[in-house]
């Protein structure tokens, strides 16, 4: 299906809402029969009746299936967090005395999920580096269960082959996961590498307004209703009927949203990359980048995310260079219409907490939709402190 049906049309069925050419938010939780037997009927397909909103809404069903088109997938399941997301894709494939494979740069709550809850629960894991494909398959033992991915991760930005993973899973007979957020469905195609679900915050760049929390798994027909027969119904993830319309919204610009952040990211990496008191750049696309030719062989662009190391000699000159910038907001995320950026020197002298191992001179950048001369300038101005 072409893109701009997905965006424009897919999933609003006007003609039942007054041709309104915005869908209707159903801000409802309940809906009700006529009859006894329509009533009994709904209890057959939760997911696709019309019986309660904690299973299936008709404003989240747009948004499902937009996604779901997206991804090039046979379904979606919409939630109110990536993070929940995460945790039902993967809860969704283990059970008590299972083990999971994950890499590990994966996004901080994934990690969590992995090493620390579902510990709790017996279920046991083993971190990898996702580059290194002997040691993925070193660590498959006779419980594994599912090979967790995110490609690229979000800070290190490091890539898994995903041909080759979707290959390994299957041979062992694991469930391939993948937090696929960094590429957007647009950029990134995990399906047709073989991948059985994959996973994305809507908080990024499918809302992209930065306004929204919400998250998805996409996979096959079978592979959703059954965790939509279990974790979404029993955890009761969901996403409201409002929020659901603010990511259909946002939706409608999501093309050329992820072309204008691509263009001027890889255009601020080059610069920066020139730049006298940048020490490094991690771009994918960006011939220097260690992983190139993957990146350029399973990833159509890269979107706004990439990272650098400042030639700073101490933290007070992270310090000094981030007090200077002015068009640039000091925060996590990313994925919205501003620039943002996410210094590792803030990792450092946490109280309570023990210092990341990601060097001080660290930095994330996002590159959102401003004028990317005018975020050169912002940059120069505040290097020459360092
Ligand atoms: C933000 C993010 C998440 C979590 O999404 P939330 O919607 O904030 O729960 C997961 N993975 C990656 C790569 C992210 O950047």
């Amino acid at each position: 299906m072409h893109l701009s049906e997905i965006l424009n049309h897919l999933g609003e069925d006007r003609e039942n809402y007054f041709n309104a050419v915005s869908p209707p938010i159903i801000q409802t939780s309940n809906f009700a029969f006529k009859t006894l037997g329509e009533f009994r009927n709904a209890f057959v397909d939760e997911l696709e009746s019309h019986l309660y909103s904690r299973g299936n809404n008709p404003t989240v069903k747009i948004l499902r299936q937009k996604i779901a088109a997206l991804e090039e997938a046979e379904d979606a399941l919409v939630f109110s967090s990536g993070s929940g997301a995460i945790a039902n894709a993967v809860i969704a494939n283990v059970k008590s005395g299972d083990h999971i494979v994950c890499v590990q740069a994966s996004y901080s709550w994934t990690f969590n999920l992995i090493s620390s809850f579902l510990d709790r629960f017996g279920v046991e894991h083993t971190f990898v580096d996702g580059k290194n494909l002997s040691e993925i398959e070193a660590a498959i033992k006779d419980n594994t269960t599912v090979l967790f991915l995110e490609s690229p991760t979000s800070a290190t930005l490091e890539l898994q082959d995903l041909e080759a993973c979707a290959a390994i899973a299957k041979k062992h007979n694991l469930i391939s996961i993948i937090d696929a957020t960094y590429a957007s469905p647009l950029y990134q195609k995990p399906f047709a590498m073989g991948i059985d679900l994959s996973v994305h915050t809507c908080s990024k760049y499918l809302n992209g307004h930065s306004d929204v929390i919400g998250g998805v798994i996409s996979g096959s027909k079978i592979m959703i209703k059954k965790i939509f027969e279990s974790e979404y119904m029993t955890l009761g993830g969901i996403i409201s009927p409002y929020e659901a319309a603010m990511i259909i919204r946002g939706l409608r610009t999501l093309e050329l949203r992820m072309e204008r952040t691509s263009a001027s990211a890889l255009k601020i990496a080059k610069w920066l990359e020139d730049h006298p008191k940048i020490e490094q750049v991690y771009h994918p696309h960006l011939p220097s980048f260690p992983q190139y030719e993957l990146a350029k062989k399973q990833m159509k662009k890269c979107g706004g995310l990439f990272s650098l190391k400042i030639k700073a000699d101490s933290i007070e000159k992270m310090e000094a260079f981030h007090a200077r910038l002015k068009c640039f907001l000091l925060a996590v995320s990313w994925g919205g219409h501003e620039s943002l950026l996410l210094p590792y020197c803030a990792f450092h002298g946490i109280p309570g907490r023990p210092d990341t191992t990601i060097p001080w001179n660290f930095v994330r950048i996002y590159i959102g939709l401003e004028d990317p001369n005018w975020l050169i300038e912002d940059l120069a101005q505040a290097l020459e402190v360092v």
